[in-house]
């Protein structure tokens, strides 16, 4: 590529998406509210100062102002900032990775990436996947689907099709086996539309990042928790029941439902697969003498 051309694209690319960054703030506390996301402008949430174009710079803003309100100096949360920085960087990452190869493939990406975000903040605090989302990673799917630059469109739709009914299943039989739902109608939903936007082979790598660490983490949990139950009664055997009652609550409830929303580890690992996927997989399967 032309030098002159490199940096003005990583230029335009950094600027916008800070901007960017600064409209999912508003569709990450709005969405969830069920508020318009264009009226009312933006506002300080405690003394509804409505801000103007220099307050609402973004970075520098925050910076300016030292982190609060120009009214009423309420702070400001830092996350506002982070989501502008995360995806800015996220976005210079896929130029970065993608645009020599395939400028669509970058651009799609990238829209994937701010979903992504979105679904992240809003998952963790609220819980839910909103439907909207799902139809953005579709259509997204489709186009990287229809210009992948190496033709795999079937490693696409195989991968579309194996991660809705993959999750599916797995809903469905831990539903039957618990009686509860376990994965949530838009986890499935995601995972398609990941699949199709990814392909099999990213999608698979992406699930292992997302679940591996989650269950280890459960685990851990649940292990630390069996080790303090095991320490606080006394130790001369007391603490048996003779009498055959069941002396613990089964372990299965000990984590409250939606505890923990899976939509965050399932993002940050498709995230991860999109961009750094295919090294790791090469040098996988370079590992195994494929
Ligand atoms: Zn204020």
């Amino acid at each position: 590529m032309d030098q002159l051309f490199t940096v003005y694209l990583y230029v335009l690319t950094g600027l916008l998406g800070l901007c960017v960054g600064s409209f999912l703030n508003v569709v990450i506390y709005r969405l969830p509210k069920g508020m318009s996301l264009a009226t009312p402008p933006s506002h300080c949430t405690r003394c509804n100062y409505r801000l103007r174009w220099f307050d609402n710079v973004p970075v520098l803003s925050y910076l300016f102002l030292g982190g609060k309100c120009r009214k009423c100096r309420a702070p400001i949360s830092f996350r506002y900032t982070a989501v502008e920085l995360l995806n800015a960087a996220l976005w210079l990452l896929c130029v970065r990775v993608f645009w020599e190869t395939s400028a669509v493939s970058a651009i799609a990406f990238a829209v994937a990436l701010s979903v992504f975000l979105c679904i992240f903040f809003i998952d963790l605090s609220h819980g839910v996947i909103f439907d909207r989302f799902q139809i953005i990673l579709l259509a997204l799917g489709v186009l990287t689907t229809v210009f992948d630059p190496d033709f795999a469109w079937y490693s696409h739709l195989i991968g579309g099709a194996a991660g809705f009914l993959v999750f599916l299943l797995v809903a469905l039989l831990f539903a039957r086996l618990c009686g509860r739902e376990g994965l949530g109608g838009g986890d499935v939903k995601l995972a398609g539309a990941a699949g199709l936007l990814l392909g099999w082979e990213r999608l698979l790598l992406g699930l292992l990042i997302a679940t591996v660490p989650l269950a280890l983490f459960i685990l851990l949990r649940r292990a630390l928790g069996a080790f303090k139950k095991g320490k606080s009664p006394p130790a001369d055997g007391a603490s048996l029941t003779p009498t055959g009652e069941k002396p613990c609550p089964p372990e299965e409830d000990e984590l409250p439902e939606g505890a923990f929303p899976f939509g965050p580890a399932l993002v940050t690992g498709f995230a991860v697969a999109m961009l750094f996927g295919t090294p790791i997989i090469t040098w996988y399967l370079a590992l195994l003498g494929v």
